[in-house]
């Protein structure tokens, strides 16, 4: 049984990492189409509807974060991963604000480029028929099938990771769950030492869940394991 070929946008204006990266995809069986500047990233993403997409920070015409609140106006759903030539956590804390699911920073390896992607399409094609709908935690409730988090009557899209991420410390509300695992879980990704990943979406939850985010009392921070969520 042949599925059909997943298509994947890159949208990076660097000839030699378009290339590297339409290699390797291509060679793990994706279709790849490609933009060198954010516009017409937009654009081809509108006409082509990817599967997901790979989004550089840098672009001539604009930046990633920007390109990235457009892509999440028209698709909320479609996974993005922001490849950044900068480490500064408030980058990549700023990428997943925008709605960026994952980031890599340049240079990264390709091997583990195309590990992340698979993983990532394998997490947003799991089926979620037997979900409840919403959930609650403390004062915010969690729409699983709308991608939403409502507080104070303020109303957040969420991208499918922080909906997955919620919907694990939900299910061992009151115990720890470490880094790894959520890693794993999450992810479907191995843990590296460097992995800043899980705190970063943490960070982010908190901002939507929590009435003082820098004072989190329902996101709670194990130290040195991870992450539970308060009783
Ligand atoms: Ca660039």
């Amino acid at each position: 049984m042949s599925q059909p070929r997943r298509k994947i946008l890159i949208v990076e204006d660097e000839p030699h990492i378009v290339l590297g990266l339409t290699d390797a995809l291509e060679f793990e069986g994706f279709a790849v189409i490609s933009a060198n500047r954010g516009r017409d990233g937009v654009n081809l993403a509108r006409q082509e509807k990817p599967d997901a997409i790979l989004l550089d920070l840098m672009l001539p015409d604009t930046n990633g974060f920007k390109v990235c609140e457009e892509l999440r106006r028209w698709d909320a759903f479609v996974p993005i991963i922001m490849l950044t030539a900068r480490s500064q956590e408030v980058d990549k804390i700023r990428g997943l604000d925008a709605g960026a699911d994952d980031y890599m920073t340049k240079p990264f390896s390709v091997g583990e480029l195309t590990a992340r992607m698979r993983a990532l399409l394998r997490r947003a094609q799991r089926p979620s028929g037997n979900h409840p709908e919403t959930f609650r935690i403390g004062d915010a409730e969690i729409n699983l099938t709308a991608h939403t988090i409502t507080r104070a009557e303020q109303t957040h899209q969420i991208s499918f990771y922080e909906v997955e991420l919620l919907r694990l410390l939900f299910e061992r509300v009151g115990q720890p769950v470490s880094r790894d695992e959520i890693l794993q879980k999450i992810w479907g990704l191995d843990a590296a030492p460097s992995n800043r990943t899980v705190d970063n979406f943490i960070v982010k939850l908190r901002k939507k869940v929590e009435r003082l985010p820098d004072k989190p009392e329902r996101i709670l921070t194990v130290y040195g394991y991870g992450y539970k969520l308060a009783p």
